[in-house]
């Protein structure tokens, strides 16, 4: 499972920052920015981090997943908008112009730890 990787990095990363704040610190919540084209999926994620967490160092540790809408840039005539169809695609009607193809992503790619909260 992808998410299973995604989750060990962020694992890697949670280790590496409570461990700046010395023996006894601990990460009671970490928030995750999701990208609706990140290729990851919240209920995923949530699942494989109970799993990987369970019985470990980070036992108890709440996991948000906040999720990124996808915001184009129509090719045409620069408006930016979020497309409403699911699922997610780059093709889709400018609500400015009507035009379907040719937008740039500017928004939704992104996956990335938004907040830690550790206690010392
Ligand atoms: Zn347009």
């Amino acid at each position: 499972m992808h998410e299973a990787s995604l989750v060990a990095s962020l694992l890697a990363i949670m280790r590496e920052e409570r461990d700046k704040y010395g023996p006894g610190a601990r990460v009671s919540a970490v928030t995750l920015c999701c990208g609706a084209l990140s290729n990851a999926l919240p209920e995923a994620l949530a699942t494989a981090f109970a799993v990987m967490t369970r019985d470990t160092e980070f036992a108890g540790a709440e996991l948000t997943v906040d999720e990124e809408p996808l915001r184009l840039a129509c090719g045409a005539c620069g408006e930016e908008f979020s497309p409403e169809a699911f699922p997610v695609s780059p093709v889709a009607p400018c609500p400015r112009c009507g035009e379907d193809f040719g937008h740039r992503v500017t928004a939704g790619r992104e996956l990335y730890v938004r907040r830690l909260t550790i206690e010392p």
